[in-house]
């Protein structure tokens, strides 16, 4: 039976009390942490906001997370890939949601999921994705947390611990996950990255929540929660049902629960779930109308694609040697060209190059739908 604790806190000065008093009703991370592990934390760093849009996890929930890790004896490492936009959005989200710096301040090491690379992986029973790259961070950490905020979202109705993962995607997939053009198979996407990463443990930021637009655009709402369970999937069943939401209706918890992880029915302990109810206004929108071929199809006309600008380009090799699917190429020439077929859009290249030489071109779509960068 997957517990959850639920514990009050108004607001972030209690912060660190409030989320010992959560992990106490849990018996702690001592269980979850050896000595010398590397734990991967996870925020949601969704852009480039400041805590008070409560977009991303707030940097107080971070900063304490990094301090239990090392209480514990572990090596916190704080790490996200921003809802990737545009090349660079991780480093300026880090910055504006104040998580490095407080990571930073707590001991952590901070890892930007963009440029730390990623690695190919085999998806265990696949609901759509055979395979996947996903962050090497995450992959190569000891533990993984998960430190969620408590959110609408557009498309699946509510954003907690499992959705969370979806950071850990270079954009091609995060595209390709889009336009599945269903709910349902959007949350099935999810719980295919869920299964690799099999997170220990999750700390859900409930202090200031997100009502109405969200994932990014809604409304801050005081919750005054700190959640927390070793149970990512039975953390999102308490809270998305805290907030008014059937929680076995959101996709991302149906698609986990189909592949057999967490419990239908989770044990809170702390605050009475009775006395922490509240209702969020919903997010609306978020899925096409259209069918889901059509979806697909018009997708494949979205592109931003990296390419080498020769005249800039000195030759360095960068990023041929950092491009973890192989896409950038060595013609006989010497020259660098990126084959697009085997670009993840991960955007390494263009963060590494040291002479500005990867330059991103947009299709007609694109260049209708983005703001220029
Ligand atoms: S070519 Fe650049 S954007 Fe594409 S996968 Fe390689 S490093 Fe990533
Ligand atoms: S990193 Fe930049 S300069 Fe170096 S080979 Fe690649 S495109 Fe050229």
């Amino acid at each position: 039976m997957s517990k959850v604790s639920i514990v009050r806190c108004p607001d972030y000065s209690d912060t660190k009390k409030a989320i010992a008093e959560a992990l106490d009703l849990l018996g702690g991370l001592e269980d979850i942490i050896n000595p010398g592990d590397c734990v991967l934390l996870k925020p949601n760093i969704l852009a480039a906001t400041a805590p008070e849009a409560a977009a991303t996890t707030h940097p107080a929930v971070v900063a304490a997370m990094c301090e239990f890790v090392l209480e514990a004896g572990g090596k916190p490492i704080v790490g996200d890939g921003a809802g990737i936009s545009h090349p660079g959005a991780t480093a300026k989200a880090l910055k504006a949601s104040g998580i490095e710096e407080a990571a930073r301040k707590a001991g952590a090491k901070v890892v930007n999921f963009e440029t730390a690379g990623f690695t190919k992986v085999k998806v265990p029973d696949p609901l759509q994705f055979r395979e996947l790259y996903l962050a090497k961070p995450v992959l190569e950490a000891d533990v993984v947390i998960s430190l969620p905020k408590l959110k609408t979202h557009e498309l699946t109705y509510y954003t907690g611990a499992v959705k969370n993962f979806f950071g850990a995607l270079p954009l091609n997939y995060r595209k390709k996950a889009h336009y599945l053009g269903k709910r349902e198979l959007f949350g099935e996407a999810v719980a295919d990255i869920y299964s690799v990463i099999r997170p220990r443990f999750a700390v859900m930021d409930g202090v200031m929540g997100m009502e109405g637009k969200g994932p990014s655009h809604g409304d801050p709402i005081n919750s005054g929660l700190i959640l927390a369970s070793p149970d990512c999937v039975a953390l999102d069943i308490v809270a998305a049902e805290l907030i008014g939401f059937d929680p076995l209706k959101i996709p991302t918890t149906a698609g986990a629960l189909k592949k057999g992880f967490g419990n239908h029915c989770p044990v809170v302990v702390g605050t009475p779930f009775k006395e922490a109810r509240m209702k969020f206004k919903p997010s609306h929108g978020g899925i096409s109308t259209a069918p889901p071929v059509l979806t697909r199809h018009l997708g494949k006309f979205f592109t931003i694609h990296p390419k080498i600008n020769q005249r800039k380009c000195t030759r360095c090799g960068a990023c041929y040697l950092n491009c973890s699917p192989h896409a950038v190429e060595q013609a006989e020439d010497g020259s660098f060209r990126i084959n697009p077929e085997k670009c993840i859009l991960c955007y390494c290249c263009r963060e590494l190059c040291p002479n500005n030489a990867v330059e991103m071109k947009k299709s007609f779509l694109a260049k209708l739908l983005t703001s220029d960068f």
